[in-house]
């Protein structure tokens, strides 16, 4: 039954979708109603079962965002009406040794990509009218300076920025764009903080909830700012971080 919560009829696409993040948003899009293309640079075939197996359609394609222009024919030939740029990576190391590699190519991931894949998106999306939605995954160091992760700090940064950017060129052209500011949240992203006890010991005892996140916890406010009941909401950044950001 359709109503302010509901995706029928909706066709989505998730990038970095085959695990983490990505696949519970993934999965969320389709509970509600929306038909799911998983986009990553490896099969999404686990979380094209799971969408089977909640009663929705799925599928899967291959695009690997170190080249940044890769989403570039995307949305050729097809209408996709719901854009998640998840896909991300963190590099860590001291600032003063941080190399360019581990600078390039976090930024050509998270941010670059991020940004021409979303241009690839609204192009079509600008030419043919009706509405549409982005949400980006941001993160606390959106916000926060973090330690030893530079390029990813700037990146998330610029991932903030460009959400509120593109919300106030697209908002009144029907593209409603916001992102989810993820906390601590236990994905192959976090192994190394959370295999280090002092570092886990010092994130849990700083989140009022007094837990990591799971990727589950981050889906549902993806969803909504995907649906009907989110179409007045532009330039948002949800924090879904057991309060961290409260604190
Ligand atoms: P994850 O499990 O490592 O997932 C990252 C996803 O991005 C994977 O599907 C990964 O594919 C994909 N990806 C990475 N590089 C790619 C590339 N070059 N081309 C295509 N896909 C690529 O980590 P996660 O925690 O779910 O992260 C998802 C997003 O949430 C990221 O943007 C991350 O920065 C953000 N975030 C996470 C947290 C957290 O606490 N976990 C907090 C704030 C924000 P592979 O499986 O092939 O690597």
């Amino acid at each position: 039954m359709a109503g302010p919560f509901s995706l029928e009829g909706r066709h989505a696409l998730v990038t970095g979708a085959n695990t983490g993040i990505g696949q519970a948003i993934a999965v969320g899009l389709a509970e509600a109603g929306a038909k799911v293309i998983c986009a990553g640079r490896r099969a999404s075939d686990e979380t094209v079962d799971l969408i089977s197996q909640a009663g929705g359609t799925g599928s899967s394609v291959l695009v690997d965002f170190a080249d940044p222009m890769a989403g570039n024919s995307l949305f050729d030939g097809q209408q996709i009406d719901i854009l998640v740029n998840n896909a991300g990576i963190i590099r860590r190391d001291d600032a003063v040794d941080f190399s360019e590699a581990d600078w390039d190519d976090v930024i050509d991931v998270n941010l670059k990509a991020l940004f021409f894949t979303t241009q690839a998106f609204a192009k079509p999306v600008l030419a043919r009218g009706g509405h549409a939605s982005v949400v980006n995954i941001a993160s606390l160091l959106s916000f926060q300076g973090g330690i030893r992760v530079p390029s990813y700090t700037a990146s998330k940064h610029g991932v903030a920025g460009l959400t509120k950017l593109m919300a106030n060129e697209w908002a009144a052209k029907g593209i409603n764009v916001n992102a989810v500011a993820p906390g601590y949240i236990a994905t192959n992203n976090t192994e190394a903080l959370r295999g280090d006890p002092a570092r886990n010991q010092a994130i849990l005892d700083r989140i009022p909830a007094g837990r990591w996140g799971e990727a589950s916890d981050i889906a549902g406010a993806a969803v909504y700012l995907c649906t009907p009941a989110a179409r007045y909401v532009h330039g948002a950044i949800l924090n879904v971080d057991g309060g961290w950001l409260a604190r």
